[in-house]
């Protein structure tokens, strides 16, 4: 049996259950990121879609081309990201889970956006930009 992982939103409105363990855990430095969550950096928790249970109804919003940001719209708690060019995958913040010490970061992604005062000596791998390849 595969363990679960449980997420919730702050207000608990919107709770999440992922039956696998993520396929890669990263950091992100991207301004995008910074800006919608305000917190200096996030990791990201990448699922295969189809191991993600949601209840509750996340608000969607598309965010840039091709990119759609979920987030609880009773107490703002961000919540998931999706790029249209890595189908079947959901990205979803580490920190809203409650076995969040479970969910290890392996990567950097987007370290050329990296606030300078951040000092990363943890020897994962950095990315400059995304860590995965898009398609088209
Ligand atoms: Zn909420
Ligand atoms: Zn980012």
């Amino acid at each position: 049996m595969p363990r679960e992982l449980h997420g919730r939103c702050f207000c608990s409105a919107i709770r999440v259950t992922a039956k696998a363990e993520p396929f890669q855990v990263s950091w992100c430095h991207c301004r995008d990121c910074r800006r919608q969550t305000g917190a200096p950096a996030v990791v990201w928790a990448g699922f295969a879609t189809a191991d993600i249970e949601w209840q509750g109804s996340p608000k969607r919003r598309q965010s840039s081309p091709g990119i759609t940001r979920a987030f609880c719209d009773q107490c703002g708690t961000p919540l998931s990201y999706e790029d249209a060019r890595l189908v079947g995958e959901t990205y979803i913040h580490a920190g809203i889970f409650d076995e969040a010490d479970r969910i290890v970061p392996d990567r950097h992604a987007y370290v050329t956006s990296k606030l300078f005062w951040l000092h990363l000596e943890d020897g994962l791998a950095k990315f400059d930009t995304t860590t995965r390849e898009r398609l088209g």
